[in-house]
């Protein structure tokens, strides 16, 4: 049996040409066949750096069934290096069924790493880089979208979001909306003449551009972003989620709440007191209180 190909997922350049590794020259030029997300697109780069290797195309609207016949050729012994628009491969990009299949037939998978606009946002943002998320683009689907911002306002790592120029102000304005006037960082064009890196608050950015600024009072968004948001304070959360408690519940009541779960009264007060953000004196203070109102 022939031995099974080898599944590359090549990163390019995000802006600039530079960027291009010479491993990633090397395993492009040596595969037996590119799949491209755009063939007309990734032709100019193949150009550029010489590269004669046969393309296919995948894409979105494509990433099942050309899977498939991906497959059976890497199982036939074929190498494939798949490559997208810019980037990395399978973030915001296709990517992520081909290699779920091929890893499922029991095909080899390896990265050639390179340029991500997310990471390179990240790291020249200002923000916290120890914990992120990166949330992509949020979804068009209106319900899901709002889902996802609502999961944000209590989100206490840095937030990555990718957007698109002629929505940014739409998506800012959603943004105040769900989170205030939380700390950003615009990450625009990066690698590119245009690149800038600024900081401000999602207010301030919203002021500052206006769609369509034909009028002069506002900066129309151009290029490619990336958006890094701060992440909520885990102590001030913490702090918050305290107060709603003990709005919403009796010190009794909370005890009882735990008693009824199984706990004994030790323990529940111990938990009472958590959750409170109190210590257990405080606690069994405010049960004594309550006992001799009731006596
Ligand atoms: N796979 C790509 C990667 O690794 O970053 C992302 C592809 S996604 C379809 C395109 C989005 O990535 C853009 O809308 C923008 O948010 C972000 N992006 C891509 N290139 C960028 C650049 N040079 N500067 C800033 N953001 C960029």
């Amino acid at each position: 049996m022939a031995e099974m190909g080898m599944l590359y997922l090549v990163a390019t350049p995000i802006g600039n040409l530079e960027d291009m590794t010479m491993r990633a020259v090397r395993i492009l030029k040596e595969a037996d066949l590119i799949a491209a997300e755009d063939t007309r697109n990734s032709i100019k780069l193949l150009n550029h750096f010489d590269i004669h290797t046969p393309m296919t195309s995948y894409h979105e609207y494509n990433k099942i069934s050309k899977a498939k016949i991906l497959l059976e050729k890497l199982e036939s012994g074929t190498n494939i290096a798949l490559i997208t628009d810019a980037g990395t491969p399978g973030i915001s990009d296709p990517g992520e069924e081909l290699v779920r299949m091929a890893l499922r037939a029991g095909i080899r998978v390896s990265p050639i790493p390179g340029a991500c606009a997310a990471v390179n946002a990240l790291i020249c943002s200002g923000k916290a880089t120890r914990r992120f998320c990166f949330e992509a683009f949020l979804p068009a689907e209106k319900k899901e979208r709002n889902q996802i911002l609502e999961e944000l306002q209590t989100e206490s790592r840095t937030i990555v979001l990718y957007e698109a120029p002629h929505r940014l102000v739409r998506t800012l304005e959603e943004l105040y909306r769900a989170l205030g006037d939380r700390k950003i960082t615009l990450v625009r064009e990066l690698t590119k003449k245009y690149e800038t890196v600024e900081e401000t608050s999602i207010g301030e950015a919203l002021a500052g551009y206006c769609e369509g600024a034909a009028d002069g009072k506002g900066r129309e968004p151009r290029g490619e972003y990336v958006l890094i948001i701060e992440g909520r304070d885990r102590r001030e959360l913490q702090k918050e989620q305290q107060s709603a408690i003990s709005e919403a519940m009796t010190v009794k009541a909370h005890m009882q709440k735990y008693l009824d779960e199984g706990l004994d009264r030790k323990d529940a007060m111990k938990a009472v007191a958590k959750d409170r953000g109190v210590s257990r004196r405080e606690i069994y203070q405010q049960l004594l209180e309550d006992w001799q109102e009731t006596e």
